[in-house]
């Protein structure tokens, strides 16, 4: 329990205006993208690394527990006070610190918008490509604790891919400052890609040096239909074997289709199973090149319609369809189990078929969609909680999902972290001793174990 002494020692780090205990501001800390609530007992929002430094000290000397936050769109449970105390909001760190525009980075403090971030580049010419479909609102220190990617991971890759350096605020309130300013650096070891996607256990992200690319020139958009599940998730891995370097390669199936009917001027016929949305980059010539080659590799095929996009609003449209899939799938049944697991995308077909069975054995609506580039797979379950039956066919079928993903070689989650919902199958993906490997490096790092507490790993263990 926080007491009065340890509330009056945080409102004289950070000032009294940013600081709050009302219970009302603390249910709005409590819960994130999973709908898990945890009531904390304080929200501070500092300003500066040194306010972030002193109240790390405070915890270590009061032994309570501080949780980072950015946005809290986390989908795994990772902002959420799980063992109460204090709510670190990243919200008045806020700053686009610079732009460099000779050496294409900029310097951001954690609780900048990712979109804003973007918009902000692109004035100079330059792009900042992770781009999480939450980007209007997620945080680029939220991504950089989950390693958040996007649609153009097939091409550009992750967050992790765009991060040369971090200042980081260590448990103990020491200062650390990680990477370099040049887009190589081999001086010791890697701490950068230590903390990107540590989900603020390891800790505290203050500041972020991003790497930026030049804004592509030229874009086509293709929404490609097909009668044949199989035959489009086959289709993945051979357009990328094609010398075909998409900026996105998306896929959604029947039912998710039948969701997002209604927001294409053209929607497909009942026949088609489903459809692949790629999207091409870069200098023009090279992207008309790639155009013609992904043409070819339809040409003849029965299987499939390709639809070439000739206006923005065609753009739009098969884009709308893409990003209303997640909310309105709702309107099938009231609850959702949403997994991110990710195969290598030859392994895509199989994956896609073992989650048909799941909702043949299990009576459950299971729709697949997502980043088929880079075989990350939106798996999700719609269920109704309320009748006990279903609630429990869909722990079964997370279970055995997870279970496959790894058979097939692939991994519990591609790019929302392991936070709460996912700590309980750590062990189906990681053995013994890359788990007690981890499990030492947070000892190392956080000896009373105050940041973050009871995530990544499953309770028992810890
Ligand atoms: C509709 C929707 C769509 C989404 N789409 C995608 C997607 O396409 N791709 C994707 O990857 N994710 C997606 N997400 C998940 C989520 O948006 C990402 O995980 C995002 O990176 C979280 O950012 P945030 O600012 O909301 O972080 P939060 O949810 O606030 O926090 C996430 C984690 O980061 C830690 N953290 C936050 N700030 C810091 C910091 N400064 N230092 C250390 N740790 C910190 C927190 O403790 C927590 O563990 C989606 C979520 C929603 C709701």
């Amino acid at each position: 329990m926080m007491d009065s002494n340890i509330i009056k020692k945080l409102e004289e780090i950070v000032g009294k205006d940013s600081l709050t205990t009302r219970e009302e501001d603390l249910h709005c800390y409590s819960f994130d993208g999973t709908g898990k609530a945890y009531l904390p007992e304080v929200v501070a929002y500092p300003q500066n690394t040194e306010q972030v430094s002193n109240i790390m000290k405070l915890a270590n000397e009061y032994n309570f527990a501080v949780v980072p936050r950015g946005a809290g769109s986390g989908m795994t449970g990772g902002a959420v006070p799980l063992k109460g105390g204090l709510v670190m909001a990243m919200s008045k760190l806020n700053r686009i610190l610079e732009i460099d525009v000779d050496n294409q980075i900029a310097v951001v403090e954690p609780g900048v918008v990712t979109g804003d971030l973007q918009k902000e580049v692109k004035k100079v010419g330059l792009s900042y490509p992770p781009d999480p479909a939450s980007l209007k609102y997620c945080t680029i220190g939220g991504n950089a604790a989950e390693c958040a990617g996007g649609p153009s991971a097939v091409k550009y890759g992750v967050t992790k891919d765009f991060i040369l350096g971090l200042e980081v605020v260590l448990p103990s309130g020491e200062i650390l400052h990680t990477g370099a300013r040049t887009e190589k650096s081999v001086t010791g070891y890697d701490l950068t890609r230590l903390f990107v996607g540590s989900e603020g256990t390891l800790g505290i992200i203050t500041k972020i040096f991003a790497r930026l690319l030049p804004l592509p020139v030229h874009k086509e958009t293709f929404l490609v239909e097909s009668t044949s599940l199989k035959a489009a998730t086959e289709m993945v891995a051979k357009i990328l074997n094609a010398n075909i370097t998409p900026r996105t390669l998306e896929y959604m199936d029947k039912t998710a289709i039948s969701i997002v009917r209604d927001k294409l001027t053209n929607p497909p016929p009942e026949t088609v199973e489903a459809m692949l949305l790629i999207e091409l980059d870069g200098e023009e010539t090279a992207v008309l090149a790639q155009t013609e080659r992904m043409k070819a590799l339809f040409a003849g095929l029965e299987d499939f319609t390709i639809k070439h996009a000739q206006t923005e609003e065609e753009v739009n449209d098969m884009w709308q369809a893409r990003r209303s899939i997640s909310p309105s799938t709702f309107n099938l049944r009231p609850n959702k189990i949403s997994e991110d697991v990710a195969v290598p995308r030859s392994r895509i077909p199989e994956l896609v078929e073992y989650t048909e069975k799941l909702a043949k054995e299990y009576g459950l609506i299971i729709l697949t969609f997502g980043h088929a580039g880079d075989g990350n797979i939106h798996v999700n379950m719609m269920l109704d909680r309320s009748d006990i039956k279903q609630a429990m066919a869909g722990k079964k079928a997370v279970d055995l999902l997870f279970k496959h993903a790894v058979k097939l070689q692939g991994t519990l989650s591609g790019e929302h972290g392991i936070g709460i919902s996912k700590a309980p199958y750590l062990t189906f993906e990681l053995d013994e001793t890359t788990i007690k490997v981890m499990k030492s490096l947070k000892q190392l790092f956080d000896p009373n174990n105050i940041l973050n507490p009871g995530k990544i790993f499953p309770q028992t263990a810890e």
